[in-house]
């Protein structure tokens, strides 16, 4: 086995059979452009999902992670670190937030935050008040806790018994959500734009009214934005475009661009919970991790790259729109920002992966969200021309499903 190529087949003789990636594997990446293994390249809508937020190899990123590697990489939470404290004091000026805790992915970032919740509610009020209200398609990663409080079943199934106290409502139902909430709930947890549950909107109204319930029983807002955080959605978080503040944010997929980093913010009255010894992590918060975030963070922190997100996005429509219009494979285009998704029409549903295959074969990288949605999350920095030339492709792909 020593002798083999690497190649898709020595995946399934190697790694555990959780995956089923594609066939090419790519060597190189520069901006939105990847190549695989023969050299062939291929533009990247797909960005890593949705992490790989100024592309492949920005050179301020090469420059910070050289840098940085050559000073100190890690050193735990027994010391503080520079990098770590430039990165709170950017996060927190920049948001509602007061306080920082680091993590290494976006399920370490929610896990802190549910236990936060909780433990602040049991401090705060009492031991019978920590009922999490969740939404059902919600996607929150893949810890014992996190799939529970997460809308989808099947991430749940055969790992039980899992965490109780969880409800889960339809997204977007004011009316549920009014009936569910009682002074039995600890926090409302919620993605202000569902990614991986099929690209879909909150509806501003819902969102304020959870504000509104969370005040009225002393419940706490969570905002879990690691797929919509860092500029994807136009503006630094989505919470800023929707007119409500959340009590506790999680952050991850493009803080780090591809470096693991993720984070928890809050206010310094709930962080009080979290007091010494109730929480941590080993790598959380390292200096290497958190230079390369605060790099990405000086660059998409920028009313001009935040405006691009927002025009390109209208480009990017209005391109799927006429392609839609000679094909009409899809029933809704929807998203915001550089989070777009197509809803399959009816004789494509459940061949999402069909379009995202052909797309492959046409030399561009597409997501999935779901069976019926694909999914498309470029780097907020693509050029238009990579915008005209990757939807070009993604025609292509769109006819090759068609006629096959
Ligand atoms: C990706 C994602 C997660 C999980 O992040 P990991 O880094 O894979 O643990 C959690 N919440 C949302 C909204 C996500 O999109």
């Amino acid at each position: 086995m020593l002798n083999q190529p690497l190649n898709r087949s020595l995946f399934d003789q190697v790694m555990v059979p959780n995956y089923a990636p594609t066939r090419i594997i790519p060597v190189r990446g520069r901006g939105s452009q990847v190549w695989d293994q023969d050299g062939r390249e291929y533009l990247d809508f797909a960005g890593g999902i949705a992490v790989t937020g100024v592309g492949h190899c920005h050179p301020k990123l090469v420059s910070t992670l050289k840098r940085q590697g050559d000073s100190i990489w890690h050193l735990s939470n027994f010391m503080t670190n520079e990098p770590a404290l430039r990165l709170a004091r950017k996060l927190t000026a920049a948001t509602f937030a007061e306080r920082v805790f680091f993590a290494n992915s976006g399920s370490e970032a929610n896990e802190a935050a549910f236990k936060l919740a909780r433990l602040y509610n049991h401090e705060r009020y009492s031991d019978t008040k920590h009922e999490i209200i969740a939404f059902d398609q919600s996607f929150h990663g893949r810890t014992l806790f996190t799939v529970s409080v997460g809308g989808q079943p099947k991430y749940r199934q055969g790992f039980g018994p899992t965490p109780t106290g969880i409800t889960h409502l339809p997204y977007n139902d004011i009316t549920a959500l009014e009936t569910a909430v009682s002074e039995r709930t600890c926090a409302i947890v919620m993605e202000p734009l569902q990614g991986e549950g099929g690209v879909i909107s909150a509806d501003p109204a819902f969102v304020v009214r959870a504000r509104e319930l969370c005040n009225q029983y002393h419940a706490l807002l969570v905002m879990d934005e690691v797929q919509t955080g860092m500029g994807r959605l136009g503006s630094l978080y989505g919470y800023q475009q929707l007119g409500v503040t959340p009590d506790i944010l999680t952050t991850a997929k493009a803080l780090g661009n591809g470096f693991p980093i993720a984070a928890m913010l809050t206010t310094a009255e709930i962080a009080s919970a979290m007091a010494v010894g109730t929480h941590g992590s080993t790598f959380g918060g390292n200096p290497l991790a958190c230079s390369i975030a605060e790099t990405v963070f000086d660059i998409i922190n920028d009313a001009q790259v935040l405006a691009g997100v927002r025009y390109k996005h209208q480009l990017i429509r209005e391109k799927l729109a006429a392609i839609n219009a000679k094909y009409n494979f899809c029933s809704e285009i929807r998203g915001d920002g550089l989070l777009i998704g197509c809803a399959l029409n009816l004789p494509y549903q459940g061949f999402a992966h069909h379009f995202m295959h052909a797309a492959q074969d046409q030399q561009l990288l597409v997501l999935i969200a779901g069976p019926d949605v694909v999914r498309m999350t470029p780097s907020l920095l693509i050029t238009e021309s990579e915008i005209n030339i990757g939807l070009e492709r993604f025609e292509a792909a769109v006819a090759q499903v068609i006629q096959s």
